[in-house]
């Protein structure tokens, strides 16, 4: 499979403190990676990098071969690189169909968004997304009084509506209950596999990776001490040590 996102040598340091240091690896095409490590290991810093939102003291990043190394979140979100957004106030008296429509219309870069029948519009194509999903029952809801879980899947589709190659997901599963984590997880894989995107999350919830991840990186302290398959990751010595605790 090719290589979509390629990480070099990527480090941040917030005044002295070296929040990620030295980290590289790859993600490639129709890929489900996993990066994981404890509270404050520096998973958010490495993501808001690969998103333009922080700028790298050092290291490198590129999509299909170009640098786009410090380019903004717009250039990075341009080149299809998705990320899911929680769904803000504005958005809570549409319907959840209507949601996913605006996602669409911003996607295909439709002036009518500010007409005031719009959220008419992809309805088709909204309802095929919130089928993916899993919520085409509740298309007509309000997603005010939407269930924690369901409004998580809905961002999904929000994302997916902007037809991302490579989607970007920090924490998706935080604070879902273990059962729900799971489920959305392996959502997660069947779209993986069903679109042939690449999807790359940070999950604190080992039991939550092991099972849908394809390839899983451990974050410690800023440093990459594992990449690799599940099996793998499971017999690192260091991450045993760190990680699981002996
Ligand atoms: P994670 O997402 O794995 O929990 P973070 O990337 O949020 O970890 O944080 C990694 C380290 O960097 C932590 O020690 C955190 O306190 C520090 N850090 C993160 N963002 C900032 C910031 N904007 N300013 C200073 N320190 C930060
Ligand atoms: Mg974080």
């Amino acid at each position: 499979m090719s290589v979509i996102l390629k990480v070099e040598h990527l480090a941040k340091s917030f005044g002295g403190v070296k929040a990620v240091s030295d980290v590289s690896f790859e993600v490639r095409a129709g890929e489900l990676k996993a990066l994981i490590g404890p509270n404050g290991a520096g998973k958010s810093t490495c993501f808001n990098m690969l998103m333009g939102q922080l700028k790298p003291s050092s290291g490198r990043v590129s999509l299909d071969g170009q640098d786009i190394t410090g380019h903004s979140p717009r250039d990075v979100w341009r080149r299809g690189v998705g990320r899911t957004f929680q769904i803000t106030g504005t958005y809570q008296s549409m319907t959840v169909a209507e949601n996913v429509q605006m996602a669409l219309i911003s996607h295909h870069r439709k002036i009518y968004a500010f007409l005031p029948r719009a959220h008419l519009m992809y309805r088709d194509e909204a309802l095929a997304l919130l089928a993916l999903v899993g919520m085409e029952d509740q298309a007509n809801r309000a997603c005010a009084i939407l269930a924690y879980g369901d409004l998580k899947r809905l961002e999904l589709a929000i994302a997916l509506a902007h037809e991302p190659r490579l989607l970007l997901m920090d924490e998706p599963t935080a604070g879902m209950a273990p059962r729900e984590r799971i489920a959305l997880m392996q959502l997660t894989a069947d779209i993986v596999a069903e679109r042939g995107i690449s999807v790359l999350f940070t999950e604190h919830d080992m039991d939550v990776v092991f099972a849908h991840s394809h390839h899983i990186m451990v974050l410690n302290r800023g440093e990459l001490i594992a990449d690799g398959t599940a099996a793998q990751v499971r017999a690192n010595a260091r991450v045993q040590e760190v990680y699981l605790g002996g």
